[in-house]
């Protein structure tokens, strides 16, 4: 059964929450904290892949945004080069359902070359920011060459994630949605309680969480749906990173809960989890998709991290 640790790899002034303090303008003379946080993601996996019994890798997905990788290009190299896929965040950060169908394809495009150029090899995953997805915006990221999106996120409680059209006979629940093409998305995983979706994927809601209760919850998953998509960014792991005092309480709560112990959360995920395999979003489609069409022309070749 795969789990899937995604990144969403973005720095702490450019989150969604804080967008109406921090303008774009300034982004340049904020404190890049990404690089570092990520290097640290990065050792955590090499670490905790030491630690396994059979010796397996613990390859993650990157969802680099095009903003921080032009600045920070040897990182991306790095991410690649030890075994991980590079993916897509976009460039500027922006909603998906806010941007104009030029805009939106401009940014999806633009992201796309850049890490292509940077790690020489194909980007087939993107990611978009907040999960801000519909049917329209799914069908731009399909238009513009990726294999596969993962921006779905079932959990209703958060007024921003979007919502999808599933493709016939599949439900929410289900770990991976195939469409014409073929095309995938790869939805966060949630746990279902029922009729109830309680988020479990990753973010504020993994840090909140004991990680007893949560590693309980990610077991039902498996059992269920036989994997589990997990996301975090850089900057969860990273309590040292510049306040935004002037963002309301609820969006300060959610941004800086639990940050001292994410990392020690995580590493206690991945060791609880040894039995496990983790792979990448492109690894999962491709064993997990259709075995016709396009998925199978993509040859990943990748150096070892050894
Ligand atoms: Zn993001």
């Amino acid at each position: 059964m795969p789990i899937l640790l995604t990144f969403d790899v973005e720095d702490w002034f450019q989150v969604e929450n804080f967008k109406e303090y921090i303008s774009y303008d300034s982004w340049p003379q904020r404190e890049l904290r990404v690089e570092k946080n990520t290097y640290s993601l990065l050792d955590l996996l090499d670490e905790t892949a030491s630690r396994r019994a059979d010796g397996k890798p613990v390859q993650a997905t990157f969802f680099v945004l095009g903003w921080v990788a032009e600045r920070c290009p040897v990182l991306v190299e790095e991410i690649a080069r030890r075994g991980h896929e590079v993916a897509s965040h976009g460039y500027w950060h922006q909603l998906c359902y806010e941007q104009s169908p030029a805009d939106l394809r401009e940014d999806l495009l633009r992201s796309k070359e850049l890490l292509a150029e940077i790690t020489g090899t194909e980007v087939v995953g993107y990611r978009a920011p907040s999960f801000s997805i519909n049917d329209a915006v799914l069908q731009a990221i399909r238009d513009t060459g990726y294999l596969y999106d993962s921006s779905y996120n079932s959990y209703e409680g958060h007024g921003r994630y979007g919502s999808l059209t599933l493709p016939a006979n599949q439900q929410c629940s289900d770990p991976l949605y195939t469409y014409p093409g073929p095309f995938y998305e790869i939805p966060v995983s949630n746990l279902h309680l029922g009729e109830k979706i309680v988020p479990w994927g990753g973010g504020g809601y993994f840090r909140l969480l004991p990680s007893l209760l949560h590693r309980a919850g990610v077991q039902r998953i498996l059992r269920q749906h036989d994997s589990f998509t997990f996301y975090m960014h850089p900057w969860e792991i990273d309590p040292g990173q510049p306040r935004v005092k002037e963002a309301n309480a609820s969006f300060r709560f959610h941004h800086y809960i639990n940050l001292r112990s994410a990392r020690k959360k995580l590493v206690t995920l991945i060791s609880a989890f040894s039995e496990q395999q983790f792979v990448s979003c492109e690894e999962f489609v491709k064993h997990k998709g259709n075995s016709d069409g396009r998925q199978t022309k993509f040859q990943v070749v990748r150096a070892t991290s050894e």
